[in-house]
């Protein structure tokens, strides 16, 4: 997508603070922090939210998860952790490329807003 924010991340063209990457996803961290450790993890491939992801490639949802599952080991998420993907105008979703939210190192509070 030419003019989609995480596809321009994920291919280099806009540098973000990468925590980890391989061939088909990248995590980085998010620009406004909601929590002491707030990463973001993208497909590289464009997908506008998960269920649309799931249906159109299933292993990739699971590698994403893989990848989710490196940065909890890496930023060290040994107390818990939440990850969260808001969809759609009402999960408040901002930037229309599916990201997993990975948040942990407080408390975090339930239900969401
Ligand atoms: P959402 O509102 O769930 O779609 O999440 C989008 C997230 O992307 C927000 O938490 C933003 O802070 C974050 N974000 C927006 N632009 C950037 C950027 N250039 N680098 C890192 N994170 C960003």
């Amino acid at each position: 997508m030419n003019d989609c924010l995480f596809c321009k991340i994920a291919s280099g063209q806009i540098p973000a603070d990468i925590v980890a990457e391989n061939e088909i996803a990248v995590a980085f961290r998010d620009i406004s922090p909601e929590a002491p450790s707030h990463v973001l993890v993208i497909p590289r491939e464009h997908h506008d939210n998960v269920a649309d992801l799931a249906l159109a490639n299933p292993l990739l949802a699971g590698q994403l998860l893989a990848l989710a599952a490196e940065v909890i080991q890496t930023e060290k998420l040994t107390n818990g952790y939440r990850i969260v993907t808001n969809t759609g105008v009402d999960g408040g979703q901002s930037v229309n490329h599916l990201h997993f939210h990975v948040l942990g190192g407080r408390g975090l509070t339930w239900p969401p807003g």
